[in-house]
């Protein structure tokens, strides 16, 4: 790999050298990205900037499925279901080193919940067509508990097993920025846009940015600005009208991250209702069980939003309704929050359950494109629209979308994932290398984590990985898997960065500082 193409000196070189771009893109979460990589397949001029990191919003705090939606299903959305379990099967095909075909089991506590459950999901399964990941069946009692020994036993039935999709979400992310790179985009993290440029007719004509390491300030041009900032979307739309509607509303979704003891095996249940009528999965990930989710409406969006103590105490009393051997809350090793960008309702009496989960691109009068909602299964769709949209208005040249079959950096199939460094497909050698050249670069972070030292090395050299939490929250999960051990990682990342990218010793411990006084939070003591 050529170190240069992913070195921040070098992308700042080459958007020194371009005077006017086909498009900008603001944002760098699965929908910025999406676009990003759908226009520079498209071979347009693509400028991405990205305020603190890819994927630090909503895009690393995900339940980490690529699912078309039992539950959409469920509520009679046939069409969102159909066209999201398509792009399950795309994303398997063109990114299988990340996309693992994941097992379910729906276990059965009332005598018709077999029969009702089995019926449904081979509707999934029809649905899903050629794509179709294989087939559900309902299954006993005793494999159920087969499949899931921690399960809990009085009054069970049997079970529902189907398949879905599993991912993890900030390292797809960073693969897509890398594939973007690859193809001639220019993308940068830690890249602020703080105000839109218009001419004098109010048309939006580029971006002011700002780069948040050196503070200077920069204005692009384009035709073309795309909004594609989540739950950040109404800040971008305040710039172009200061009194512009409220468009989108945080709904917060808490997950608490345990040892995989709790759910030994391969299986993830899904629990189809829980009492405030919402679906719970556990799913094993990175030999951890992750549980979530819940849907909590807010009223302000933030970067690093806060599990609230009932959403906690909710997942918690509804995971132990399923398990024989309870969990704790000191048996939790993480705890995140993301915020989902919903549609905000057009009345009062609109609930977030019932607000719309597809994606909506709009037009605003300056002719800045905003997209908006969708999911992560969805947004290599969802860029396909925007764009379609931006050539629709005469914005662009029409050329065709090319991702249908685009590679996303590091695919390969992978059958064999015993050790933690599969997920990183080709790069996988590239990692082993430094390893045979320094053996020290083999060494674990942390002894509760399997991270080692080249890894850091790796995200600041190939990954664009700027700060420790970069390092330690999206290019290794560590701060999602075990908080309190991210922590105690914190100092020698600081100080194998520090020696990477040229920074100082007090660099080092405002970093390693920064990063604890955020990481806390993910730790079920400060909660
Ligand atoms: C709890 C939860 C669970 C979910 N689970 C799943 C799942 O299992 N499967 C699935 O398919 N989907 C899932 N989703 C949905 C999915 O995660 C989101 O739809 C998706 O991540 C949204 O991506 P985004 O790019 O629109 O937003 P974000 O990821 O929030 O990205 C927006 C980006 O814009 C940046 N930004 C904002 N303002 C500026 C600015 N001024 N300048 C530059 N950059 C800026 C932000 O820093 C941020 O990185 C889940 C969502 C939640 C909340």
């Amino acid at each position: 790999m050529d170190q240069k193409l992913y070195s921040r000196s070098h992308i700042l070189d080459t958007l020194n050298a371009t005077d006017q771009w086909d498009v900008i893109v603001i944002g760098g979460g699965a929908t910025g990205l999406g676009v990003a990589m759908d226009s520079i397949s498209r071979g347009y001029k693509t400028l991405l900037l990205e305020q603190v990191d890819y994927a630090k919003g909503t895009s690393s705090r995900s339940t980490k499925l690529v699912h078309g939606g039992v539950r959409y299903l469920a509520q009679g959305n046939i069409d969102l279901v159909k066209e999201a379990l398509y792009e399950r099967g795309l994303l398997a095909k063109n990114a299988p080193h990340l996309v693992k075909n994941q097992d379910f089991v729906i276990p059965n506590y009332r005598w018709w919940e077999g029969f009702y459950y089995t019926i449904g999901l081979k509707v999934y399964d029809f649905l899903a067509g050629k794509l179709s990941l294989g087939k559900s069946s309902h299954i006993s009692k005793e494999k159920t508990i087969d499949r899931l020994p921690t399960l809990k036993q009085d009054g069970l039935y049997g079970g529902v097993l189907y398949k879905d999709g599993q991912f993890d979400d900030s390292r797809l992310a960073v693969n897509i920025a890398q594939t973007c790179l690859e193809m001639g985009a220019t993308l940068l993290n830690h890249f602020k846009v703080v105000d839109l440029l218009q001419n004098s007719n109010g048309t939006i004509i580029g971006v002011a940015a700002s780069d948040t390491e050196t503070g200077q300030t920069y204005n692009f041009k384009s035709d073309l600005v795309i909004n594609a900032t989540g739950v950040f979307t109404d800040d971008i739309l305040k710039m172009e009208d200061p009194d512009a509607k409220k468009t989108v509303v945080p709904s917060q979704g808490v997950h608490l991250v345990f040892d995989k003891s709790y759910l030994p095996g391969d299986d993830a249940i899904m629990i189809p209702k829980t009492t405030d009528g919402r679906v719970l999965f556990a799913v094993p990930w990175h030999d951890k069980v992750l549980v979530g989710t819940t849907d909590t409406n807010l009223e302000d969006h933030s970067l690093e939003p806060r599990a609230q103590k009932e959403e906690i105490e909710f997942i918690l009393k509804t995971f132990n309704n399923y398990l024989s051997r309870p969990v704790a809350r000191e048996d939790v090793r993480s705890i995140f929050a993301g915020l989902r960008p919903l549609a905000a309702p057009k009345d009062e009496s609109e609930k977030t359950k019932e607000i719309s989960r597809s994606h909506k691109v709009i037009v605003s009068k300056t002719g800045l494109v905003t997209i908006t909602g969708g999911k992560w299964t969805t947004f290599r769709r969802m860029a396909q629209d925007t764009i379609n949209k931006a050539i629709a208005i005469g914005k662009l040249p029409k050329r065709p979308c090319k991702t249908k079959n685009l590679p996303i950096h590091g695919a390969m199939p992978v059958t064999n994932r015993d050790n933690h460094m599969y997920i990183y497909g080709t790069d996988k050698e590239g990692i082993a290398a430094m390893i045979s050249a320094d053996n020290t670069l083999g060494e674990k972070l942390h002894p509760r984590l399997p991270f080692v030292k080249a890894e850091v090395i790796w995200a600041a050299r190939y990954e664009m990985a700027r700060t420790v939490e970069d390092v330690l929250a999206r290019r290794v999960r560590a701060l999602f898997l075990d908080a309190d051990a991210a922590i105690r990682m914190a100092p020698e990342v600081a100080r194998l960065l520090a020696n990477e990218l040229g920074k100082s010793d007090a660099w080092q411990k405002e970093q390693s500082e920064s990063f604890t006084a955020m990481a806390k939070y993910y730790c079920i003591k400060y909660n």
